[in-house]
């Protein structure tokens, strides 16, 4: 299939170098991609026509939604780019039911959401799209009284690599639809989800500063208090890089209330330290929501691990790098309450009893990078969140997804993707697929030699 018959095809816009907008739609958040082909997929059956089409002319495939991912997995080099932002539907069906087009952005979703007095919970910030997002699981504001985003899917529409469109639910395919809960977009293009959402029309949020030098008591104080707290708090602790301050930058403690007496259940967040300000307020839930864009060209080195408890030598750790990296970033979100109630095999997001999950943000990746990866190598996490991963390793896919996980994956992936058609470095292969380095960044039809090789 040639190009120009692709446009026949599809319903969306098929963009080539030379269109205009192609450069813009080859771009992620920080990735400058040169695709071959970037397909604006208005309909499952683009996405079939687009996966056909990449099978055609063995070409490799990225898939894109909010293009928010921190390694670029949104786009390439050479390939297509199969971009659902087309599918950005929003509808209401009744019963706290909701129908998300995976094309939509999660701060769009909440603004509709809102018009019913609903919510779901989702992430922190409002260009991420709904696609990426729920791929790799979904860590909101409301994680601890309602879960993972991903918790709260009922069904799934998928494209599967061989062109098939699947609504895939509990009942019609329990492992597919365990898988499309936390793979990584390993296993198909998402079209839509269907979710549950809940009547949350405002929240209690905001930040409580404390002064710089009363970060290791307030780190101490907020992790233990996270421990014990009600489902209806969830909160992150914030450490701002401190190159530009002198390392006289305040503590930040954000807050989300989602109920209950609000006063009470905030009242030992205030009392970590000496009070700098006090920013909680009651919002409606779409405000939670912030927008983050990096300027061209910034690619910073992000890296994340998830913790089951919280210790005196991690805080140790953490603090060492707030005096050696002046140019890292560091949160710390409080997990536990509704996520620690999931059964660790109810998705393939598999760390339910982490109860802290540390984010790392390297500002400047010059002249701190290999301090940086020597401080993480002293940190031996319990697992590690695909969405927050900017130079993912082997190392990495096998911190992810741990065993049992990684085995009912590699078998559902030969299942469905055989030839691993949808792969990345987040991607766990096909069962029985040995691929050697070169053939991960090598041509389709090599894929799926080296799958019938493994089969045989
Ligand atoms: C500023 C910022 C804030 C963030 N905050 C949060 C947060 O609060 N909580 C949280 O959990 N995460 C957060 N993230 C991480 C975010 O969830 C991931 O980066 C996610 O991959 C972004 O989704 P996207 O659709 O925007 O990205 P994209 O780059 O478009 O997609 C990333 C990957 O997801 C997969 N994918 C995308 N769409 C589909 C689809 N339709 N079907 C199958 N697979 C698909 C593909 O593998 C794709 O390559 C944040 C990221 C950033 C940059």
């Amino acid at each position: 299939m040639r190009e120009m018959e692709l446009r026949g095809v599809v319903t969306g816009d098929v963009l080539v170098a030379g269109d205009d907008g192609f450069e813009v739609a080859g771009r992620t958040m920080v990735a400058t991609g040169r695709p071959a082909v970037v397909v604006r997929c208005a309909t499952a059956a683009d996405v079939a026509a687009a996966l056909k089409f990449a099978e055609a002319n063995d070409l490799p495939i990225a898939v894109r939604s909010g293009g928010h991912h921190a390694a670029g997995l949104g786009t390439n080099d050479g390939g297509v780019v199969i971009d659902v932002r087309p599918m950005d539907s929003v509808e209401v069906l009744g019963d706290g039911v909701v129908r998300i087009g995976t094309g939509a952005t999660w701060g769009q979703v909440a603004e509709r959401l809102a018009k019913d007095g609903l919510a779901i919970s989702s992430g922190d910030t409002a260009g991420v799209g709904v696609g990426g997002l729920l791929a790799g699981g979904g860590i909101g504001w409301m994680v601890r009284k309602y879960g993972l985003a991903i918790d709260n899917v009922i069904a799934a529409e998928l494209v599967t690599a061989d062109g098939t469109v699947r609504r895939v639910d509990a009942a019609t395919d329990p492992e597919l639809f365990w898988g499309v809960r936390g793979a990584a977009g390993s296993l198909g293009v998402v079209t839509s989800y269907e979710l549950t959402a809940v009547p949350q029309l405002t929240v209690h949020y905001g930040s409580l500063l404390f002064p710089w030098t009363q970060t290791e008591q307030a780190l101490a104080g907020w992790a233990a208090h996270m421990t014990e707290a009600p489902d209806e708090l969830t909160s992150t602790l914030q450490l701002a890089p401190t190159m530009m301050a002198d390392r006289q930058v305040p503590v930040a403690v954000i807050a989300c209330v989602t109920g209950g007496d609000v006063d009470k259940i905030l009242e030992p967040l205030r009392g970590l330290g000496t009070l700098l300000t006090d920013k909680v307020a009651e919002v409606p839930y779409p405000k939670v929501f912030e927008d983050m864009t990096m300027p061209p060209g910034f690619a910073p080195r992000i890296r994340n691990g998830l913790f089951d408890e919280w210790s005196p030598d991690l805080a140790a750790k953490l603090l060492y790098a707030r005096q050696h990296l002046p140019a890292l970033a560091m949160e710390i979100r409080a997990l536990g309450g509704a996520y620690g109630a999931m059964p660790a095999d109810a998705t393939a997001f598999a760390h339910r009893d982490a109860r802290f999950l540390v984010n790392t943000v390297l500002l400047d990746q010059s002249s701190q990078a290999a301090d940086f990866d020597a401080w993480w190598q002293t940190l031996e996490p319990n697992g590690a969140y695909v969405n927050f991963l900017s130079h993912p390793t082997e190392a990495d896919l096998a911190t992810c997804y741990p065993e049992p996980h990684r085995t009912r994956l590699a078998e559902l992936k030969q299942r469905v993707d055989p030839g691993h058609v949808f792969r990345s470095a987040l991607a766990v292969p096909p069962a029985g697929l040995d691929l050697p380095k070169q053939e991960w960044t090598g041509g389709r039809r090599h894929l799926l030699r080296w799958a019938m090789r493994a089969r045989r």
